[in-house]
């Protein structure tokens, strides 16, 4: 990608079922950056793995600018390459940086305060603190009543979003076009239409800071209410969009197989193995019932049996005997 100091750049971000898609356009290239995430994963991610990177970053520009300051004059070389790298990032929220800086980068290099970055850094803390409370105590599978905790935690604290547009939206975008993409063949509906995507219409976020950004997402999450949790098979959170009894995320576990694929798999394999306990007395249960059909046991010796067998099943399972016992007790 060229290196072009963006005259003009914005963020665009929509939510749909299972994605969120946040796209960065730069009018200096008549480009877009487009990065597709599942649901839920763009708040997992900047809460569990950019910080590093987006620390190495932001400190990178602060010095530069820093150095600019102290020189008093422009090195193009040097923002050239900080400004590839922010063409490459991860985390779409450090677009909002750039957004800042464009303007401030028109009318000069050399004399913008250092104090955007570490303003803009602050920023970006308080809102993976938010982060951190809403994923871990407010959607958390634990939390019983979701807007009653909700309102325990923040309250009047209004979740303001001065710019959100209503737009017809692809229903699903497929993450094979993630990267610098043309603008008109990704948003313009009429050449969405013409190759017969489905579309919805959803509210669009073009946010002008890294708190509305947030809140964007946040208000998304809380109003479908939807639980974080960490996913039993790879230890990673996810947001459970199959329902509340989904336990394992939809990450790739396997070649070609996700937590979700090997996680059910060996559910099942469990359930047909079934329970040692369950299964000695079903095997007990019918050759006893058997007994009936060959006439060497009444049908009230039967009951009474069962009734007796029953008994010592559940005392078996609540540990009160062993299994060892059990079987020996069946085989009596
Ligand atoms: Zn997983």
């Amino acid at each position: 990608m060229k290196q072009i100091i963006p005259s003009e750049c914005h963020l665009r971000v929509y939510v749909t079922a299972k994605q969120e898609v946040v796209e960065f356009f730069d009018n200096a290239i008549h480009m877009q950056y487009r990065h597709t995430f599942s649901y839920g994963e763009s708040m997992i991610q900047l809460l569990e793995n950019w910080q590093k990177d987006d620390e190495a970053i932001l400190q990178e520009t602060y010095e530069y600018l820093k150095e600019r300051e102290r020189v008093g004059e422009e090195n193009m070389g040097e923002w050239n390459e900080i400004l590839f790298r922010f063409q490459h990032v991860h985390n779409p929220f450090l677009y909002l940086l750039v957004m800042q800086l464009a303007p401030l980068l028109l009318k000069s290099f050399y004399n913008i305060d250092p104090s955007i970055v570490t303003d803009f850094r602050d920023e970006l803390d308080k809102v993976r603190a938010d982060a951190h409370t809403l994923l871990f105590d407010c959607l958390s599978p634990e939390t019983e009543d979701i807007y009653r905790r909700y309102w325990e935690i923040w309250k009047r604290t209004p979740m303001r979003l001065p710019s959100v547009r209503t737009e017809l939206l692809p229903a699903r975008t497929r993450a094979a076009f993630n990267g610098w993409i043309s603008p008109a063949e990704n948003t313009d509906p009429e050449y969405l239409y013409s190759t017969e995507q489905q579309m919805v219409m959803a509210e669009v976020c073009y946010p002008k800071s890294v708190q509305e950004l947030y809140v964007f997402l946040k208000s998304t999450y809380l109003r479908r209410a939807i639980r974080f949790k960490r996913c039993q098979l790879c230890g990673k959170l996810f947001a459970a969009t199959g329902g509340d009894r989904t336990e394992y995320c939809s990450r790739e576990y396997e070649k070609g197989k996700t937590c979700r694929d090997v996680g059910a798999a060996r559910v099942y394999q469990k359930k047909l193995l079934g329970n040692p306990i369950t299964r000695a007395y079903n095997r007990a249960y019918k050759t006893h019932n058997a007994r009936i059909r060959y006439g060497t046991m009444t049908r009230e010796e039967f009951n009474a049996w069962t009734a007796e067998a029953k008994k010592h099943r559940d005392a078996c399972q609540n540990g009160e005997i062993s299994l060892e016992a059990f079987e020996a007790w069946l085989k009596t």
